[in-house]
């Protein structure tokens, strides 16, 4: 290995460059170097740091040329040699600037040089005879009287002590370790400082329930897999409430009992209280593994924490949002990811990876288990399931056989022209609601938020008020009377008149939440209501107080967007409605479809949780529309031959990969004429990789004042495709004041 002799190594720069660069390594440091090191390097005049990607460089260059690395910031690498591999993979499979991910991998204070909050401690790993010590003692003094000095201890003592109190080397302190005499363990000193209060608040039973026998069928196969230390992927398709967490929890606390690392991974943790509360009463207070809570509302010092903790093995179950999937676990078993067809997996801003496929590469990588698991599965899987690459577990039934909701489909036509309904809402829906009242009982009723559902539109001549710089329509907010712009911020006094017809109806039109939640007050003046919204959101404590109260029975009637879902688990819920179903099925996306189908049967998923049978009203304009017919019926498979035909016919993903690329700028003539001279490009040098669709203006033609257009490709492969991309993107003379964004397997596209 001649590379590996003069000591060239490969460097990923923090430092706003997309290559790795190549340093040697001065003597110094030789031996103490790893893949995954931070290292303190020169670029151009300057000292950046680094992370050590490859233990060989590949520039080419003759050693002398390269510069040496001036510094080696921590003793223990920073990340694994497979979370380097991945970060490598993100990189040309995502297009990602290698920053961006190593951003995502590494906290703030670590890549600013911070060490990590770790003590290592001593401590004797096995008495040995007096015989062998003196021969110790004849050979290497230094490493004699370290144990002699540890042998007399009772505990494990800290290292930099011991080592300035015996003034023993580092490096004799090592051989004594590789000898297996002395045991040396990373130790975390302020034990409570990272405790995460989210999902405390909730009271959850400890004991295990008896799994039925689709359960056991299903972790029984999983835990096959697992014990094989093999790299597998079961897809874990159940009903809503038919067991899939407790299946969850019986493959991960055998991962955990043996001594590995796990990742539980939820589309957002301030929406899956409960699922968190389960994991921790169930896998830390009886399993003795500490969990760490790793989302998006962590502070960067507790970020660090948290990662401090993963990293020196003592917290060994890490439960987060996507960016989880990058906590260094050590010996890594199983990776879950929860409700796997989720939209929130995909980050959209760079890195643009999708939190489940990393997920999936990262088990590869550390060929272990990966189970995604839904109530409706994503195409994408479902069809790796039928290549024969993931292996499917069903379940079939809701746990103790409870029955599933009965679905009733309104249609809304009818019942705007019959005038029985209040306010958007649908007699039959109204009458229900009332009932529920009465008996005690409670009622969801979901917002759909995927469509424009609070627009301001003139009921008498169609008038939509979009904002001046953006092509979407504003939004009407009924606390401060005004209209917002979601995307810029714009805002303004609400209009008293249609600014088309002078009409004074306008303001009543739309189905947000405020909107539903003063209709509901109308029907039932009586009963106590919440709205849970992104305004809530934006207050975890209100939301969770709400939650609480929900769950105390304080609050008769909750409306939301479809944000709250998913995971929600209230036994008294046996009535929920769906105002708006048929909103997600007019959005220009080729899955509007899929999205809506995985939305009814989510929302439906929340009602008759507990001993009685709930139901569920859906509002449609649309009632005989395919996908709102098959969720009535709970008939999964119907939708997705449907669907996955459709697909089929199209060649969309998930039979090819989609990638999405956007332009935007002030001026529409120039975007025009620059994104046709790319694709006439693309179609010169690139002509058989790949089928171009565009360009054309995106569905959101206008954001902030400046314009978008969009280019489709459709290819089968990725990680050959991206990388040429790339490269002609580089030398293609775009003007400057044209942004682009490539986005991979892009789920958002508008
Ligand atoms: P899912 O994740 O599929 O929606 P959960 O795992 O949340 O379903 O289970 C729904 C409810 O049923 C939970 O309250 C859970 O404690 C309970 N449960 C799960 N499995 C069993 C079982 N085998 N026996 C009794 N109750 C169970
Ligand atoms: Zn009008
Ligand atoms: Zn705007």
């Amino acid at each position: 290995m001649p590379a590996q002799r003069d000591n060239v190594i490969s460097v990923i720069p923090f430092a706003g460059f997309e290559k790795e660069l190549d340093y040697r390594i001065p003597d110094r440091f030789t031996g103490d170097v790893r893949i995954g090191s931070l290292v303190r390097i020169p670029i151009r005049n300057r000292q950046s740091l680094g992370v050590v990607a490859a233990l060989e460089g590949d520039s080419g260059l003759p050693p002398s040329r390269l510069k040496q690395i001036t510094q080696l910031i921590h003793d223990e690498p920073v990340l694994t040699e497979e979370l380097v591999a991945l970060a490598r993979w993100m990189r040309d499979y995502y297009a990602a600037p290698v920053e961006s991910i190593m951003e995502t991998m590494i906290p703030g204070p670590v890549r600013r040089g911070m060490k990590p909050k770790v003590e290592n401690y001593l401590s004797v790993a096995r008495k040995v005879s007096s015989g062998d010590l003196e021969d110790l003692r004849k050979k290497a003094p230094k490493q004699a009287e370290l144990y002699t000095f540890l042998a007399q201890q009772f505990k494990p003592q800290k290292k930099s002590l011991v080592l300035s109190r015996t003034g023993v080397a580092a490096a004799s302190c090592r051989a004594l370790v590789t000898r297996g005499w002395v045991k040396e363990e990373a130790r975390r000193l302020d034990r409570e400082a990272y405790r995460d209060d989210l999902g405390g608040g909730e009271t959850v039973s400890v004991l295990p329930p008896e799994l039925n026998e689709e359960q056991e069928a299903a972790a029984s196969a999983m835990l096959d897999s697992l014990r094989t230390k093999a790299f597998r992927v079961h897809l874990l398709q159940g009903v809503t409430g038919s067991g899939k967490t407790e299946v969850y929890i019986k493959v991960l606390r055998e991962a955990l009992n043996d001594g590995g690392g796990a990742i539980f991974l939820v589309p957002e943790v301030a929406l899956a209280p409960q699922t968190v509360g389960r994991l921790r009463a169930r896998l830390e207070k009886e399993s003795g593994v500490r969990t760490v809570v790793w989302h998006s509302h962590l502070s960067e010092g507790e970020r660090f924490d948290a990662w401090n903790a993963v990293v020196t093995g003592e917290a060994r179950l890490v439960v987060g949002a996507r960016s989880a999937v990058f906590a260094p676990v050590p010996d890594l078993r199983m990776i879950v990811v929860d409700e796997e067809h989720e939209p929130a997996y995909k980050q959209e801003e760079v890195p643009r990876y999708h939190g489940r496929d990393v997920a999936v590469y990262r088990a590869w990588l550390n060929r272990a288990l990966c189970v995604l698991g839904s109530a409706t599965p994503s195409l994408e899987s479902l069809r790796n399931v039928s290549e024969g690459k993931y292996v499917a577990n069903r379940l079939l039934k809701r746990v103790d056989d409870r029955r599933l909701p009965m679905i009733h489909v309104v249609d809304m036509c009818r019942e705007i022209l019959s005038k029985r309904g209040a306010f958007g809402l649908s007699r039959p829906l109204v009458d229900k609601m009332i009932d529920r009242f009465e008996k005690k009982e409670q009622t969801i009723l979901f917002i759909n938020r995927r469509g424009y559902s609070s627009s301001v539109l003139c009921p008498d001549c169609g008038h939509v008020l979009e904002c001046e710089h953006c092509s979407v329509s504003l939004t009407y907010h009924r606390s401060d009377e005004t209209v917002k712009c979601h995307l810029c911020g714009h805002q303004r006094p609400a209009p008293k008149k249609c600014p088309s017809c002078r009409s004074v109806k306008i303001r009543w039109k739309g189905f947000g939440t405020q909107r539903v939640e003063d209709a509901v007050r109308k029907v039932l003046p009586k009963a106590s209501i919440e709205r849970m919204d992104t305004d809530a959101m934006s207050k975890r404590n209100r939301f969770r107080e709400i939650l609480r109260d929900f769950r105390l029975g304080k609050i008769d009637v909750l409306v939301g967007t479809q944000m709250i879902a998913k995971g929600l688990d209230f036994p008294n819920v046996t009535l929920v409605g769906l105002v708006d179903a048929d909103l997600s099925l007019h959005v220009p996306d080729f899955r509007a479809h899929e999205r809506t189908f995985q939305l009814l049967v989510q929302v439906s998923g929340r009602s008759g949780r507990g001993d009685r049978a709930g139901e569920v009203v859906v509002q449609t304009f649309t009632p005989h529309a395919g996908t709102i017919q098959y969720a009535r019926r709970e008939d999964f498979d119907g939708f997705i031959e449907e669907e996955m035909e459709s697909r089929r016919s199209f060649q969309y993903p998930p039979f090819r990969h989609l990638i999405h690329h956007l332009f935007h700028g002030p001026n529409p003539e120039k975007l025009e004429f620059y994104t046709e001279r790319w694709v006439r490009h693309l179609e010169e040098k690139l002509p058989e990789a790949m089928e171009i669709r565009g360009p054309c203006p995106a569905p959101l033609e206008k954001v902030k004042d400046r314009y978008r257009y969009q280019v489709w490709y459709f290819t089968h492969n990725v990680t050959r495709l991206v990388p040429k991309l790339q490269a002609l993107r580089r030398e293609f003379p775009w003007p400057d004041d044209v942004v682009q964004v490539l986005d991979v397997d892009a789920v958002n596209l508008t």
